[in-house]
């Protein structure tokens, strides 16, 4: 199964990935993290795990996100069977694969417990993961402990102050993306989410508003003007997602079913009919997708920059050793020409005229 985050991305940072072997360098783009940040029991779990379009969060309705989990998404190469190899990786577990996703969601709660207690205690050390997988774009994603007023369990006094301090230790840096998580059936206008992604991100530059439950609002309300911009306006729009209820999590409903229930009840509302866009998991990870090539084109000039650079150092150091260095410049002229190109494609895909691009 393949992560709708990237799904439109990974083919153009893998030919970007070659071009930058074939120069001999590894030098990678690097994307913006994407950290999601609201309430407690808002579906921040829920919706990082619809993006990454696999089951290991632990998810539910008591405060189950107790430390910040920071998942970094490594792609590797498919085998040569074609069999799809995807397995995760702790960093206090050197060496230990883990190739069962339900035995990370294990791990993750037990390593929560380890260092946060039993009691529902916080705390703002990292558990960090990788997931291998040949399906996925490298990036990373943070899931972060919830907002929360009153303390409850073995919580200190100030719990919600330490947990907000915590997120905008994350979201404060400027290349991290934020997705700020309000549920429908509370009241939108008090979000917690977009009061601290306000905080961090004043201009609204990178800040992503995700609406969840909408299956749940009162009877005759509806998320439109939330989604719409008309109550909070934010540059970068709003999407609002149906994700899985309690209920589905006890009974194991799959991702696949989800995402299948999701589209059926936009279909079926004719609110939601106009809105298309803004509604559903598959756009939001478009729009994150969106985002992140668009970052790719900015970072373009300069990555060119940095290889001119390099093959000038390159063709310096031969021509100090008397070698014939014209096949090397050639070569690197050929490069440079199709990164050029790769740029063209980009502003016209960025501005959306066309989907397709070619190196050739
Ligand atoms: P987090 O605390 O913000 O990470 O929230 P979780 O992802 O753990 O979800 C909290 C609870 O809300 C879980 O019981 C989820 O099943 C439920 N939930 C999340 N999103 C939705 C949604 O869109 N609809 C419904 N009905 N329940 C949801
Ligand atoms: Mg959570």
């Amino acid at each position: 199964p393949s992560s709708p985050l990237g799904h439109s991305v990974i083919p153009i940072v893998n030919k970007l990935q070659d071009i930058f072997a074939q120069l001999g360098s590894s030098s990678t783009i690097e994307l913006p993290q994407v950290a999601v940040v609201g309430s407690q029991s808002s579906g921040k779990s829920s919706v990082l795990e619809a993006l990454v379009g696999r089951d290991f969060l632990p998810r539910g309705c008591e405060i189950c996100t107790r430390r910040p989990l920071v998942l970094q998404l490594l792609q590797t190469k498919r085998k040569a069977d074609g069999a799809e190899e995807e397995y995760g990786e702790f960093l206090h577990l050197p060496g230990k694969k883990f190739f069962d996703f339900v035995e990370i969601r294990r791990e993750i709660q037990a390593e929560t417990e380890r260092e946060a207690g039993m009691m529902k205690g916080v705390s703002d050390k990292q558990i960090r993961l990788k997931i291998y997988s040949p399906n996925v774009l490298d990036i990373t994603l943070v899931d972060l402990p919830g907002i929360t007023k009153v303390p409850v369990g073995e919580q200190p006094p100030d719990i919600e102050a330490r947990i907000r301090t915590m997120i905008l230790s994350y979201i404060k840096h400027p290349s991290c993306l934020i997705l700020a998580v309000t549920p429908a059936n509370a009241d939108l206008a008090n979000s917690d989410a977009l009061q601290i992604a306000g905080t961090a991100d004043p201009d609204g530059y990178r800040t992503i508003g995700v609406i969840t439950k909408l299956d749940i609002m009162d009877r005759g309300t509806d998320a439109c003007n939330f989604l719409l911009g008309k109550v909070i306006p934010l540059r970068l729009g709003y999407v609002g997602v149906v994700n899985r209820s309690q209920k589905d999590i006890n009974d194991n409903k799959s991702i696949r079913d989800a995402l299948a229930y999701e589209e059926n009840f936009f279909r079926s509302r004719p609110v939601y009919n106009g809105l298309a866009d803004r509604c559903g998991v598959p756009q939001l990870a478009t729009k994150l997708n969106l985002i992140l090539v668009k970052h790719i084109r900015t970072v373009l000039p300069s990555l060119k920059s940095r290889i001119s650079s390099s093959l000038v150092t390159v063709a310096k150091e031969h021509a100090s050793y008397g070698e014939v260095t014209e096949s090397k410049a050639g070569q690197g002229a050929l490069l440079l020409n199709i990164l050029s190109k790769f740029h063209e494609a980009f502003s016209s895909m960025v501005e959306g005229k066309n989907e397709g691009m070619s190196t050739s």
